[in-house]
């Protein structure tokens, strides 16, 4: 990979984060993720008046909680991806050692296995949450 390579990915991951920055941020906008974090500081006040909703309002809450976790995931891969920049490693796949197709990259800047890994990787844990 060369260092027009690196500018590239490098613009591309910078790009990337603000936009899931920007998604959370909203959903903390809309009162999505800042409700659960009210409740789970433990402000019940609100929370008896809504026992029969209880169940439905959990069902939202770790259908929330999952998919922010999932954006906190990438954000974390991502930055991850940025400090592996600096080195050497960056492009390299975790699995193989074998260089990570530019393309590949281009299209997840924070992609950590080469694709034939990555499939393998799939088919392995089928339905598993990485
Ligand atoms: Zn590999």
């Amino acid at each position: 990979m060369n260092r027009l390579q690196k500018a590239k990915i490098k613009k591309l991951l910078h790009k990337k984060r603000e936009e899931i920055t920007e998604k959370i941020k909203q959903m903390r906008k809309d009162g999505s993720l800042g409700k659960s974090q009210k409740d789970a500081s433990g402000d019940l006040s609100g929370y008896s008046l809504h026992m029969a909703d209880m169940a439905t309002d959990n069902f939202d809450r770790e259908m929330q909680y999952g998919y922010v976790t999932a954006e906190h995931r990438v954000l974390y891969e991502i930055d991850a991806a940025l400090a592996k920049l600096k080195e050497k490693s960056f492009g390299k796949c975790q699995s193989c050692k074998g260089n990570i197709k530019i393309n590949r990259l281009l299209a997840v800047p924070y992609a950590k296995l080469c694709i034939k890994c990555q499939e393998k990787e799939d088919k392995k844990g089928a339905g598993m949450v990485k």
